[in-house]
């Protein structure tokens, strides 16, 4: 048992990674399924968007092949509306409100035709928006996230001038380096975060990170306002002996390597634990495989019942091979010369349930041990304590308290994976709408 890379061939790997919701083949195929919509009066999938697109209406303009007033109606609801059309867990938003559901017949593919119009509009590079006049007013966000994007665009509609500070290199925060190489591609994601960008009025300043290059006193007395759209923070630690062994990784620096630099390059184990069950394990345990790992065993120490993936996720790494261990939890990875060979897991059972009314899972001391090499750990994210409290920022736990987007600081604000400790890229997009909103009110009385 080793970890390494190059397990598989070229055409292996390409296969494991092909886009895992393909568009549709041709216009006409589109049109058969724009067609079925019974364009509901009362719309439950435009209500479970968190972005509330008229999903109704951005698909009868498809079934006229009205596609650039189809990708406008998506867009103006949701800028990130081609990322979204390709990463949203659709079964518990959209599609899953569908009334076909309740038919037991197969609901509208609403992502598929949010993808065929949007992505033309990326490709044809439509121009669909226009900025209203310059108003003299600036403001900065910090994290070019789909949070700090979405707000960006709202307020450069507005007439507004936005500077974005972003620590890495390169814009669509956990879009471009946390979601699966399956789901998007860098290109695209690049593609998009140009897109979003070409209305104008709004400008990326790459490797400044608020903190070590600017600070938010500077931003205060240099902007109108300041939108912080910091995201989540840094991968959880298990607190575990054995922990910083050879072979332990955690699942977004693991996924992002897959990402930047190639299926080939990413060295994977050949016996891999991962430990957790969200979307992010999911990922991480799927990639494993798909990588050549020939086990790959989750652990999660509540039930089905309480896992924080969808069904169809767990589907997903089901028909993958990856073997799933509910109640169970990490609790000692053992090695040899500095290199992990086993994980020794504790068996779990359901207490009382707690505030969520999730039932906690409780140690019953007994044990097992599994062979492995490699331990991918997404056991969830850590918030940027310290840069919060250091800025007197009030939050819960590294969490921002906000009210109505505004922090306890006048004119700063907050929306994103930053407030709400994690969810979707959708969800961040609906925060940076509702952050622009609030800052348009604080900064003009306007609202938009
Ligand atoms: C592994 C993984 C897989 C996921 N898969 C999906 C999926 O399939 N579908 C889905 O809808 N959602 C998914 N999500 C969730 C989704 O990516 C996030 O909810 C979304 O990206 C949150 O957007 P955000 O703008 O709030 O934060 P982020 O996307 O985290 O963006 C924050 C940005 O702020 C920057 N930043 C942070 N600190 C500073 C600082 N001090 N100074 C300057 N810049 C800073 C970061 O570099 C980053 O670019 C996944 C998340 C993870 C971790
Ligand atoms: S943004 Fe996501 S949830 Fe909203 S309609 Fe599109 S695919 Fe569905």
């Amino acid at each position: 048992m080793s970890i390494t890379n190059n397990r598989l061939s070229k055409e292996q790997y390409e296969k494991n990674f092909a886009d895992i919701h393909p568009p549709f083949e041709n216009k006409d195929a589109a049109l058969v399924e724009a067609n079925r919509c019974l364009f509901c009066y009362d719309a439950p999938c435009m209500k479970s968007c968190p972005t509330s697109i008229d999903v109704p209406k951005f698909i009868k303009q498809i079934t006229t092949e009205n596609i650039k007033g189809s990708a406008h109606t998506i867009f103006s609801s949701n800028i990130m509306g081609a990322g979204c059309s390709k990463v949203c867990p659709v079964e518990k938003l959209c599609e899953g409100a569908c009334v076909y559901n309740l038919m037991h017949e197969e609901p509208i593919p609403i992502a598929k035709l949010q993808r065929y119009s949007t992505e033309l509009a990326m490709e044809k590079k439509w121009q669909l928006f226009t900025r209203k006049q310059n108003t003299g007013k600036k403001v900065a966000i910090v994290g070019a996230g789909p949070a700090g994007l979405s707000c960006a665009h709202v307020l450069s509609r507005e007439g507004i001038d936005v500077t974005i500070y972003e620590k890495e290199k390169q814009g669509g925060g956990l879009m471009t380096y946390g979601i699966a190489a399956y789901k998007v591609t860098p290109q695209f994601c690049k593609d998009e975060v140009d897109y979003i960008l070409s209305i104008g009025g709004i400008e990326i300043k790459y490797e400044q990170e608020l903190g070590k290059n600017i600070t938010l006193e500077e931003l205060q007395k240099n902007y109108d306002a300041v939108y912080l759209a910091i995201g989540v923070g840094l991968a959880r630690q298990l607190e575990i002996s054995g922990e910083n062994m050879e072979g332990m990784v955690d699942a977004i620096s693991f996924i992002y390597d897959i990402r930047n630099n190639g299926f080939s390059k990413v060295p994977v184990g050949d016996k891999v634990a991962v430990i957790g069950m969200g979307m992010t394990a999911i990922d991480a345990a799927t990639q494993a495989k798909r990588l050549g790992a020939s086990e790959v065993t989750m652990l999660y120490r509540r039930t089905q019942d309480e896992m924080p993936c969808t069904q169809v996720e767990l589907d997903i790494a089901m028909l993958d091979g990856c073997k799933i261990i509910w109640l169970a939890a990490p609790k000692e990875v053992i090695g040899e010369n500095g290199k992990v060979t086993h994980l020794v897991a504790e068996k779990m059972k359901l207490g009382e349930s707690d505030a969520s009314g999730r039932r906690s899972p409780v140690a019953t001391g007994e044990t097992f041990t599994i062979a492995v090499d490699m331990v991918i750990k997404a056991a969830g994210q850590t918030p940027y304590q310290s840069l919060v409290t250091t800025n007197n920022l009030e939050n819960q736990n590294g969490k921002l308290k906000v009210n109505h987007s505004l922090t306890n600081i006048k004119g700063v604000f907050a929306g994103g994976d930053c407030v709400n400790g994690g969810r979707e890229v959708v969800d961040a997009v609906q925060a940076g709408k509702d952050g622009a909103k609030a800052i348009l009110d604080f900064m003009l009385n306007v609202e938009c």
